[in-house]
């Protein structure tokens, strides 16, 4: 079976949450336990991964100390949580540049770390992608090391549901700016704009050569037929993703399986489920 990678993984501490938020989490999971049991136990979720035929996976949280309880610690856990296999677990990090000394600091000690990309969620973290045209100069400050250190910056789009979140700042066309002004960087539009702006992100992925684009929580038998009817068009930078355990998202093993139904050259399927996302995550030795 060909390998995949999963770009997009929710696993994170549950008691760092907000009460409010966890309640959240735990009235829309049926399957809570286990999410939790996999939260703790990473040779466990390891080897669910295995179960669901993915070789790595992107390990992803947010900053977000007003909407969901995330401070800067959230970055120490990720790292402790992938250093159970390295080579198979992505560390997304994440910086809050309204809550660090200094923004640039902050990147430098995450990459060094063990970080490998950044998550920016700007419906969570209250603040638009583009905010450093507007005041917020430590996120422009952030986009210049990411660049420098060759760290992706992945980019929430699309709308949140969860208590207090603010979807004004959802919009992928906020990111038109980053990558105008920041044109090395590896900009990943998370989620395609879903559910209202797919046009937005389809748009920016076809403009700007290194923004891509991740189809994560998107229900993969609707991706083709009412979100990305042109998406062979950008097969070279789109990342598989399943957002798990979003709510909506089941299970990593079937979401592969119907991705892999839909009418898709081979060579497009293989680029999408893989070969993009391991060429901007290299292995390392
Ligand atoms: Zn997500």
């Amino acid at each position: 079976m060909a390998p995949v990678i999963d770009i997009h993984v929710h696993i994170q501490p549950h008691g760092m949450l907000k009460p409010a938020v966890l309640e959240f989490v735990r009235r829309n999971r049926l399957d809570f336990a286990q999410v939790e049991r996999f939260c703790a136990d990473p040779p466990a979720f390891l080897k669910y991964l295995d179960r669901a035929g993915v070789e790595r996976a992107g390990i992803i949280s947010s900053v977000s100390p007003e909407v969901i309880g995330y401070t800067a610690e959230i970055n120490d856990w990720t790292v402790r949580y992938c250093s159970a296999s390295t080579a198979r677990l992505i560390a997304f990090g994440s910086v809050h540049p309204q809550y660090v000394a200094n923004a640039g600091d902050e990147v430098d000690r995450l990459a060094k770390m063990g970080i490998r990309a950044l998550k920016l969620h700007p419906p969570h973290q209250l603040f638009a992608p583009n905010a450093y045209r507007h005041g917020l100069s430590a996120l422009a400050t952030l986009y210049e090391r990411a660049q420098a250190l060759g760290l992706p910056v992945m980019i929430h789009t699309g709308t949140s549901i969860f208590p207090g979140a603010r979807n004004i700042y959802a919009q992928p066309m906020l990111a038109d700016d980053v990558a105008v002004d920041f044109p090395e960087l590896v900009v990943i539009l998370a989620h395609g704009g879903r559910p209202l702006w797919m046009d937005e992100a389809f748009f920016l992925v076809r403009r700007h050569k290194n923004m891509y684009l991740d189809i994560s929580s998107i229900p993969p038998q609707k991706l083709l037929l009412d979100y990305f009817p042109r998406l062979e068009e950008i097969a070279d930078k789109v990342l598989f993703g399943t957002d798990w355990p979003g709510f909506g998202v089941r299970d990593v093993g079937e979401n592969i399986a119907r991705f892999k139904s839909l009418p898709l050259p081979p060579l497009s399927q293989r680029k999408i489920l893989y070969e993009n996302a391991a060429r901007l995550f290299p292995l390392r030795k």
